[in-house]
């Protein structure tokens, strides 16, 4: 953080160290995952025409429609839309109304692809539907990137290659989500050309045109008419604190390794789970014990007659020190502790306060 260095240049060596470990051509940190699919979606419409990121979020006359798959919309899409992309919706997913059995299929994802469209965008996860290398192929067939949204698919460790080997063009994961790196940390990684114009959507371009050498790794700056100016993302700043941090929490996470992870998760969830042992309106259940690529959870079901989840939850909330747990249903009976975030020592803690909130009601 005391040292002086081009900003870009720290970017062009992180993106070395992101193709490395995700298999891409190329990569590039911005302030959060969130951060990282704004830039995609920017590059997906402008390209590297700096005359069009000039003028986002107005997208009049470019490609501005981004094909989403309806069951997989959430409020992360919001970094879609602020990019001045349209959303297209595809698919009635009635297998979450239990009235059927489907959700989106390629070929409504094919149907929906039009002159109009920039980009096809996949929320990862494992219950996604159509599979990304089906998406890939109808994409692609029409000439038309898929940005996949990874933020919260580490671990496993193989996912930082997997969506890339899927065929995705551009893949965000969150720094600061299970890879342990800086809270406003994120990575982007994919096609060279795509990465290149999210830099340059993102980079302080304060600068003139004779005297800017950008590291020809990740900018080729023969490929530019002129140079943009400050770009839509640079909202997006990331900081040499959180590239570099970022990078470190990259490394030690591969080199971690997952069977290694898991170990330490599940040794912190069986000491929370010893905390509520022998309470005899709790049935406290390990989730993932023996599945080395997820992350291992307590799953807490509560005897309704003697406890009510909502309540626990905000009680484990204003303990000191608090204990955040997951209440999935807010009318459920199950509440959930995953030991993502717990520092060394804390799970003793935790079990004791469950311990003690169940132990009152
Ligand atoms: C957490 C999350 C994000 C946002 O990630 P940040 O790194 O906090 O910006 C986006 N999409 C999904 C699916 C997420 O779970």
């Amino acid at each position: 953080s005391q040292a002086c260095i081009h900003i870009v240049d720290l970017q062009a060596a992180a993106s070395r160290e992101i193709a490395r470990a995700t298999g891409a051509e190329a990569g590039y940190v911005a302030s959060g995952a969130s951060a990282c699919l704004l830039l995609a979606t920017a590059a997906a419409i402008t390209g590297c025409d700096p005359g069009r990121m000039a003028r986002l979020p107005d997208t009049r006359g470019m490609k501005n429609e981004v094909v989403m798959v309806r069951s997989q919309r959430n409020f992360y899409d919001h970094a879609v839309r602020a990019a001045g992309a349209t959303i297209i919706e595809v698919g009635l997913p009635d297998r979450y109304a239990g009235a059927g059995v489907r959700d989106a299929e390629a070929w409504e994802i094919d149907e929906a692809i039009g002159e109009r469209t920039a980009a096809v965008f996949y929320v990862a996860d494992p219950m996604a539907r159509p599979l990304l290398p089906e998406v890939v192929g109808v994409a692609h067939r029409r000439g038309v990137p898929v940005i996949v949204d990874a933020a919260a698919q580490l671990p496993p460790t193989a996912n930082l290659r997997r969506f890339i080997g899927d065929g995705a063009d551009l893949v965000a994961f969150s720094g600061g989500k299970a890879l342990g790196g800086p809270q406003a940390s994120g990575i982007l990684a994919g096609r060279r050309d795509l990465v290149m114009a999210a830099a340059l959507q993102h980079q302080d371009l304060d600068i003139h045109w004779d005297l800017w050498e950008p590291p020809a790794g990740l900018i080729d700056k023969a490929a530019l008419r002129g140079a943009p100016a400050h770009g839509l993302g640079r909202s997006c700043k990331a900081g040499k604190e959180e590239i570099a941090g970022l990078l470190v929490a990259l490394k030690l996470f591969i080199a971690e390794g997952d069977a290694k992870r898991h170990a330490g998760w599940l040794a912190d969830v069986e000491r929370i789970a010893a905390g509520v042992a022998g309470l005899n309106d709790v049935a406290a259940e390990i989730v993932n014990a023996s599945v080395v690529d997820a992350v291992p959870r307590l799953v807490l079901r509560l005897d309704r007659g003697r406890h009510d989840a909502l309540a626990v939850t905000l009680a484990l909330q204003h303990a000191r020190p608090a204990v955040i747990v997951e209440l999935e249903d807010r009318h459920g009976d199950t509440i959930v502790c995953n030991p993502l975030c717990l520092g060394s020592g804390e799970a003793a803690t935790v079990g004791a306060t469950l311990r003690a909130v169940l132990s009152v009601r």
